[in-house]
């Protein structure tokens, strides 16, 4: 059975394949490993193999993640899903990246929150690039006043934007969609960040310009439960 070093290490060819491929250097595109539902035992794995940055969807499982993982020098852990507004404090104190952003509110408490000893908050905003109601994010058209509001805060820190595609024929639309709305958006707001692609689509988003992919099943496996912890 292949090992989480393994799965890196073909993930990071496949990633090194994609820039080459659009004439990108691979070392523009930061691995962001997706640990949600996976248990301690197979982080730190992917730890001793060299990976820092990781990405969790739930508050409270990626608090116990951190907590038992502290002994480990300079991880960077992301929140890649929902965040509600009751835990905006406790986010702010522990992540390092929020990447779901799309609320003023949530950025008004985060920043408000954000301890004075830290560097300040790392944010992605959401953006909506399907169009579909149901999806969180913000709208293509939205996003530029949303940015220029968040820039204003002063313990967050704009790094870009964060798309979640529909699955289907029209995936690789989406990343290009992506694409021009950060290339329109990031002298303005000073972006450095586009934070798109997963196991099944990181070539198509490295295609049009990630400089983040977020992995799960490539580098852990296939996920036995929905989540882990509330
Ligand atoms: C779970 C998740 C991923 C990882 O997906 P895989 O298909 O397992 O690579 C990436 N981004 C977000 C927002 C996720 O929720």
């Amino acid at each position: 059975m292949a090992t989480i070093a393994d799965n890196l290490q073909r993930v990071k060819a496949r990633i090194a394949h994609a820039a080459q491929a659009a004439r990108r250097d691979p070392a523009a595109v930061t691995l962001l490993a997706v640990s949600k539902a996976h248990p301690l035992a197979r982080i730190e794995e992917a730890i001793a193999a060299g990976q820092r940055a990781f990405g969790e969807n739930y508050v409270q499982e990626a608090l116990d993640k951190m907590d038992a993982l502290a002994k480990n020098e300079r991880l960077e852990w992301h929140l890649i899903g929902p965040l509600q507004s009751n835990k905006t404090k406790t986010v702010a104190e522990r992540f390092d990246w929020i990447q779901t952003l799309d609320r003023v509110k949530i950025a008004n408490r985060l920043s408000e929150h954000r301890p004075v000893h830290l560097p300040p908050l790392n944010v992605l905003i959401q953006v909506n690039v399907s169009g579909e109601a149901s999806k969180s994010g913000l709208a293509v058209e939205e996003i530029a006043g949303f940015g220029q509001a968040v820039a204003a805060l002063p313990r967050l820190r704009l790094r870009g934007l964060m798309a979640i595609p529909q699955p289907g024929p029209d995936v690789a639309a989406q990343f290009s969609r992506m694409r021009e709305l950060y290339g329109k958006l990031r002298q303005d707001l000073g972006l450095d960040t586009l934070s798109m692609g997963m196991s099944d689509d990181m070539e198509s988003a490295i295609a049009e310009g990630a400089t983040l992919v977020r992995i799960g099943t490539a580098i852990f496996g296939q996920r036995t439960t929905q989540k882990t912890a509330a």
